[in-house]
């Protein structure tokens, strides 16, 4: 197991600030002397060491080379083992453009337009620090704590990036929590429902872990057959100790014992394209069909393991149905045989319709499974991000749950891969004395309608239901507001009504789409500018920390978000409790030693300042292996300890919840077409529509770079036979309308996306004259996507279920 804890060449020499920092213990420069292309020494360059601070989970390694006081250039992850380096992918080496952009805020404003306009003016810092001060005060006297929320967001993420507001937010009487995020928010609401999620039972579900799911080493050691869905870490994952290297290494493993892996996406994605294994087109939003078909095999060829099924799971059959559902063929086997509430024989032919996955290939993908000696399984985040994720997302971990594929060797229960169990140091503490959860999707309608949202209509939880409307919002480093929720046109009329929410606070480094709708907008520092430490990211199969910083100053009047809550802390005379009498410097050092009490492996601190960087592997992990082991002494945290095909809970909530229209909370994970899903296309709308993680962006961060940009264009996939139709040729300029709003967009017309469904690369930077037409220019899906929480979660699986018409521009 590599180790890396390898002393740096000491300090040269520093500049400015940057010294003054490092004189007070703070700054961390293991530096090098590199040679210009002239051969002669360049005296005065170091390196500050840095994480990629956004939100693919990557947190590759950065190392900027400084030179008279300024980033000179950029690398990433060069030192010990090769093939565990974590290498910034094109994104991570873009952030030189980004921290030295010339679109980056330099000073506290104010809003002087309408709202959403965009239109600001300088302000001091003494005055912005005092219209906070104001604001959360007003707000609290007026309506209380919970009409205060912060909102989500992820484009700094550091040990102390996003923690501030919340200490600061928690000693003032608190805010209303988040439950769940964007990216897993189906998955989190429903998983546990199947798996459980009880600390008693000491079984907590989270995707973020190893203990549900399998790590891709453990497939690398001994799978035979890996079946991925919607799971494409050549797009989302890039970095080089990142999901992507594993599944280099997997795939490399794989074909070496003659077995193979296929991939089933709407599209032909990166990682299925660099290799020559099978993959398996579907339209978008129908995986719980396949799955149910899939499973439907297994019963007609004999080979579900029914002593699994069994001793393990509840509702598989009749047998192990509960009492409270016995004799009334809601099983899963009853849905799947034709004998269930909707009497219809899941067959090969049945699904083909649905997936347009042709039956004989359905077949064959089921005998594959069934050979397999370890299937490994997994998901990626996608397909639960529908309008029937909540199905999806379980019905995908029924292939291996009906062939006992779960807690063996090699094998998955159908979730992404797992990610690391062990974090080295924790961020900044806060406590937020409030214990009311809104699901991270429901912002918008909260600042419309909170108080009148319960946990039966909106899945509010921790309390009966929210005490306010939201009044306050805040952003940290995010583009929530508009580019990365639901129905961009809809959140511009909420938000532009400033009688609901009454001030929005955006903390950011550039002036973002969501940031437009700002009454107050605060320049950060960039973590390059900041003495900064982060643990590794939790999409990779490592841990270590990175400790090092400031590579430069910051810009402008740019501060750290931690200083400037101090300061907000001073104005309700808590400046001391805020602070415990540390600088951000000290407790980043406060926190690495107390990580390392726990971890003593790790470097001392003075270590961790010298070499920058503390890295080690993580041993191959199984999910649910305990379960498998002795399911009695390590029973699952559902209420009967096993893993519950048939939840009674769920079937409650579907009695006992207000749900709109048309909606079910579907005790067993059956296919269910959801809103804007298939046969939901109609004669204006002939299309589907599903958004798609791309290499240019992580989500919305880097979207204002051109050069990725440039390198990776925004485009709507199309399929040559629906272009065909509409006379669109490769590369013309585009229209896509939904019900919800209209992007322009340059096409690509590619075989490499079933014919029927359009792709977007979400995370495109919102671009519209909300005053005129609304069509966005800047081709952001969240223009398309219509608000409409899923019945379970209450959360955006709308966001990859869309139907539109595409014409030529
Ligand atoms: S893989 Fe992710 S974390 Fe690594 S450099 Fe790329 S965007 Fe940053």
């Amino acid at each position: 197991m590599p180790q890396l804890n390898q002393s740096r060449r000491t300090f040269v020499k520093s500049a400015g600030a940057l010294a003054a920092v490092a004189a007070a213990g703070g700054a961390a420069s293991a530096l090098t002397q590199p040679t210009d292309a002239l051969g002669s020494k360049q005296e005065d360059d170091r390196i500050a060491w840095s994480m990629c601070n956004v939100n693919c989970g990557g947190n590759c390694i950065f190392q900027w080379h400084v030179k008279d006081g300024k980033i000179a250039y950029m690398e990433s992850d060069n030192i010990g083992d090769k093939a565990f380096q974590a290498r910034a992918c094109l994104r991570g080496r873009s952030m030189r453009r980004w921290v030295n952009s010339p679109d980056r805020l330099l000073y506290p404003m104010k809003r002087v337009g309408k709202r959403g306009e965009g239109k600001f003016e300088r302000i001091s810092w003494e005055e912005a620090i005092q219209l906070i001060h104001d604001k959360i005060q007003y707000t609290i006297d007026k309506y209380g704590n919970e009409a205060i929320y912060f909102n989500y967001g992820t484009g700094m993420y550091s040990t102390t990036g996003r923690n501030p507001s919340k200490r600061l937010l928690g000693m003032l009487g608190g805010f209303v929590n988040q439950r769940y995020d964007y990216s897993t928010h189906m998955m989190s609401a429903s998983m546990p429902y199947m798996f459980g999620s009880n600390k008693e039972k000491g079984s907590v579900y989270s995707p973020y872990d190893n203990v549900n799911a399998s790590s891709f080493s453990e497939a690398e050691a001994h799978s035979d057959l890996v079946v991925m869905f919607g799971n494409s870490p050549a797009d989302t994952r890039m970095g080089g100790a990142n999901a992507v290297w594993d599944f280099a290494r997997v795939r490399e493993a794989i074909k070496s014992r003659g077995g193979k892996i296929v991939n089933i996406d709407y599209r032909l994605n990166e990682t299925s394209a660099g290799h020559s294994d099978e993959w398996i087109p579907i339209r978008t939003g129908t995986d719980a069909a396949l799955c149910a078909a899939l499973c439907h095999e297994f019963v007609v060829d004999g080979k579900t393991d029914e002593e699994f099924l069994s001793a393990y799971c509840v509702g598989w059959d009749e047998s192990t149905m509960p009492e409270s559902a016995k004799g009334k063929s809601k099983s899963y086997k009853d849905y799947l045989m034709g004998v269930g509430y909707d009497k219809i024989e899941k067959t090969p032919e049945w699904a083909s319709k649905i997936t347009q996955i042709p039956a004989d290939r359905i077949r064959q993908l089921a005998k594959d499974l069934e050979n397999a000696k370890a299937p490994f399984v997994c998901q990626g985040w996608g397909p639960q991000r529908h309008s029937n994720g909540e199905d999806t997302a379980r019905a995908i971990s029924m292939v291996p749950i009906a062939l006992g594929q779960i807690g063996l060797p090699g094998t998955n229960t159908g979730q992404r891969e797992a990610e690391p169990p062990t974090y080295l140091v924790s961020a900044l503490p806060f406590k937020n004395p409030i214990k009311t959860q809104l699901p991270v999707y429901q912002w918008l309608n909260a600042i419309d309608h909170g108080s009148k949202m319960t946990a039966a209509n909106a899945g509010i939880g921790g309390a009966e239901k929210l005490g306010s409307d939201i009044k306050l919002l805040i952003s940290y480093a995010g583009n929530c507001f508009t580019n990365q929720h639901g129905d961009i046109n809809k959140v511009h009329e909420v938000l532009a009504d400033e009688s609901k929410c009454e001030f929005i606070l955006v903390w950011d480094t550039v002036l973002t789409d969501s940031g437009k709708y700002a009454d107050l907008l605060l320049p950060d520092a960039m973590r390059a500018e900041q003495l900064n430490m982060q643990n590794q990211g939790y999409s990779e199969y490592y841990t270590g920390v990175t400790v090092g910083g400031p590579a430069q100053e910051a810009p402008g009047e740019c501060r750290t978000h931690y200083d400037a809550c101090a300061d907000i802390a001073e104005t309700f005379g808590i400046r001391e409790q805020f602070t415990e009498g540390r600088t951000q410097e000290e407790w980043i050092e406060f926190l690495y030693k107390q990580g390392r009490e726990k971890h003593p492996e790790m470097p001392t601190w003075e270590e961790i300042l010298e070499q920058g960087v503390y890295k080690r592997e993580l041993p191959p992990s199984i999910g649910l292996k305990d379960f498998r082991d002795d399911p009695s002494a390590h029973p699952l945290g559902t209420p009967s300890g096993k893993i519950e095909i048939y939840s009674e809970a769920l079937d409650k909530l579907n009695d006992s919840w207000e749900l709109a229209e048309g909606e079910e909370i579907h005790a067993i994970p059956v296919f269910w077409p959801g809103p804007d899903g298939y046969g939901e296309v109609t004669e204006e709308y002939p299309l589907y529509c599903s958004g798609f993680h791309y290499k240019s962006r992580t989500h919305s961060s880097f979207g204002f770079i051109k050069e990725i940009d440039e390198m990776n264009r925004q485009q709507a996939w199309i399929n040559p036979i629906d272009a065909r139709e509409r006379n669109i040729a490769n590369g013309d300029k585009c229209r896509v309308k939904s019900p919800a709003g209209e992007i322009e967009i340059e096409a690509k017309v590619t075989p490499r996306i079933i014919p029927g469904t359009v792709g977007i690369p979400q995370g495109a930077w919102h671009d519209a004259d909300m005053n005129g037409d609304r069509v966005d220019k800047g081709g952001c899906i969240n223009t398309l996507t219509s608000y409409r929480p899923t019945p379970l979660a209450k959360g955006n699986g709308p966001s990859h279920s869309i139907i539109v018409q595409i014409t030529k521009a």
